[in-house]
């Protein structure tokens, strides 16, 4: 069904006029959609229905708003090292108002933000970026004569969606580090509601794309956790996927920087790695473009937790890591195979691979995510009970 599906959207002209927009033959176009299904855990056919959103829907106005932050999210999002993804980026959102990208200053740059909110009332998606300073009534961040505080209350008044992108905006990330002076706040604590965050520093543009992603094929944001991350990004430990983990296993540790275990790539727990109380799929897609497939973690830099709030930036970079659970790691075969739930890890697994590399991202994008779907799959299957009883040893 999914693949009749694909082969009628091969021939279909929209398919093909998104392809030549983003500098990328059909079947490239078509099968990065199918990676970012699966990057989103939806379920088998709905790759056909994300290549047809991103090709022929309209685009969500996006209202971009920078506060207390480095740039470093925007640099993340824009100067990715796979050309595809910052073209995809700016493909599937109108990037109606962003200071830092904007040419225009001034009243003139007020103007095409206001003009954008009226125009896209309750339609726009605001993304935040950067923490928000409350103390002193908020004025050690102004824009236009307003406090940020002013600024995002007035722009999230009419939002369809807010999504606080990186940690700053997320959980008040490094700005808000103890003593705080300027009362650095996050996004949901301004407008005392939650909203969907992205955190990272710098967050990942991939998961950033599947999330606008979502809202566009589904015209919903995707399934968050307490916290406000999507599930599908967020929802198991770096730990549990970090290619570092039969070291971490066997008890090889690398000791000091630059000694015997650290070259042989053994774990970096004992140098302060915190994979282990740290929830993002860096370990899954190797984000963080450290080049040739690899991500700093691989390359002898230990986590340092930077998507979780009272972890990065708050406890040193050298302590160790709380264990936050203990199970065994995502690429261990499993003893007991559960069937009936959904796509196998091998077809996940080989679409993505095939995806990723066809689309300019490689193994960087898509190494490990059947192994973090299936787990996923197999842990909602168990609380759900119906399909835990389909069980077979093997
Ligand atoms: S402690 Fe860090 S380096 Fe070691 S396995 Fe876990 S995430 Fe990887």
């Amino acid at each position: 069904m999914a693949k009749q599906q694909l082969i009628s959207l091969e021939s279909d002209p929209r398919i093909l006029a998104a392809a030549e927009r983003l500098s990328m033959t059909r079947r490239e176009f078509l099968q990065f959609c199918a990676a970012l299904a699966t990057t989103l855990g939806l379920p088998q056919g709905a790759d056909a229905a994300v290549a047809e959103a991103v090709a022929t829907k309209q685009r969500p106005s996006v209202i971009w708003l920078h506060f207390q932050e480095c740039t470093g999210c925007t640099e993340s999002m824009l100067r990715a090292e796979h050309p595809t993804l910052e073209k995809l980026i700016l493909d599937v959102i109108s990037l109606d108002y962003h200071e830092t990208l904007f040419a225009a200053a001034g009243h003139q740059v007020e103007a095409a933000r206001k003009s954008a909110m009226e125009q896209h009332k309750g339609k726009y998606i605001l993304v935040v970026e950067g923490a928000i300073p409350t103390r002193d009534g908020g004025i050690y961040c102004k824009i236009g004569g307003k406090t940020a505080i002013e600024l995002l209350k007035e722009c999230a008044a009419d939002a369809a969606a807010v999504i606080a992108i990186g940690s700053c905006a997320s959980w008040g990330g490094m700005p808000s580090t103890d003593p705080n002076p300027t009362g650095a706040s996050s996004v949901g604590q301004v407008l005392g509601k939650p909203v969907v965050t992205i955190p990272g520093c710098p967050p990942n543009p991939y998961n950033f794309l599947s999330t606008v992603v979502h809202f566009l094929t589904f015209g919903a944001l995707p399934a968050v956790d307490h916290l406000g991350r999507p599930k599908f990004a967020y929802s198991r430990l770096i730990h549990e996927n970090c290619e570092r983990r039969a070291h971490f296993d066997a008890g090889r540790f690398a000791m000091e920087f630059g000694d015997e275990g650290h070259r042989k790539g053994h774990c970096l727990y004992k140098l302060g790695c915190k994979g282990p109380e740290t929830y993002a799929n860096c370990s899954v897609i190797m984000f963080g473009d450290a080049g040739a497939g690899t991500w700093p973690v691989a390359c002898g830099h230990p986590c340092i937790g930077c998507t979780e709030q009272g972890i990065g930036f708050a406890k040193p970079i050298h302590a160790l890591s709380k264990m936050k659970n203990i199970e065994p790691s995502a690429f261990l075969p499993r003893i007991v195979e559960e069937k009936g739930i959904g796509a196998s890890l091998g077809a996940a697994a080989v679409l993505a691979a095939v995806a990723g590399a066809a689309a300019g991202a490689g193994v960087m994008v898509t190494k490990n995510l059947g192994l973090s779907h299936q787990a996923e799959e197999l842990e909602k299957a168990k609380k759900d009970g119906s399909k835990a009883s389909e069980s077979t040893e093997v």
